[in-house]
């Protein structure tokens, strides 16, 4: 069981590695290059991670069900949308150094890649395979005061079956807003009883 899940990583690991340089590619070549039309950056930058996502939720479960992943993309896609509005108006406001360029895209390209952690770790505890494995929320609990918020406090230590965090929507991703803290600030994840992380 624990090799099996190993192994998900290592090739989601190499997933993660393609798509962060793609986007990091896509907005800097975006906000270093004058009179670029936005359009074709953010096109370049939908496909890409249309594909990641898909291809990390079958890394993680080939049977993956496809309602849950296509109100991702979908919501993803809006956001994707959103950034290149401000990406645009960043590069209007004047001109910008490299490091303000290396700044704004790394920042950006953080998120969507915690984003695209969040989908394999989704795909990896809603596998119909391990329904019923009891799986526990531990972890860092990230810094005091503001962490762990309400939810993570309260559900810490507590093992329950796959399926309960899938229908409960609490699989501990960043921007789970079932989450007080959104699962931004602490560490948490959920593991079963080998010690084996199902989350990233
Ligand atoms: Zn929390
Ligand atoms: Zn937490």
């Amino acid at each position: 069981m624990t090799s099996v899940v190993e192994l998900h990583i290592s090739d989601y690991k190499s997933v993660r590695t393609v798509y962060r340089a793609v986007v990091i590619g896509v907005i800097k070549e975006y906000l270093e290059t004058p009179n670029m039309n936005y359009r074709s950056s953010q096109s370049k930058m939908k496909t890409a991670t249309v594909s990641a996502y898909i291809t990390s939720a079958k890394i993680a479960d080939k049977k993956s069900n496809d309602v849950w992943l296509n109100a991702k993309i979908a919501l993803v896609i809006l956001f994707i949308a959103k950034l290149w509005e401000d990406l645009w108006q960043d590069k209007r406001s004047g001109q910008m150094t490299q490091e303000e360029i290396d700044a704004i895209a790394q920042r950006h390209t953080d998120n969507y890649v915690r984003g695209l952690d969040g989908v394999f770790s989704e795909a990896n505890v809603r596998r119909s395979s391990i329904k019923n494995v009891p799986l526990t929320l531990k972890g860092i609990d990230g810094r005091p005061p503001e962490f762990p918020c309400q939810t993570c406090d309260n559900l810490k230590g507590q093992t329950h079956p796959a399926e309960w965090w899938v229908t409960n929507n609490l699989i501990p991703y960043q921007g789970n807003p079932n989450y007080a803290c959104g699962c931004w600030g602490c560490k948490h994840g959920l593991f079963d009883g080998n010690n084996t992380q199902y989350t990233l």
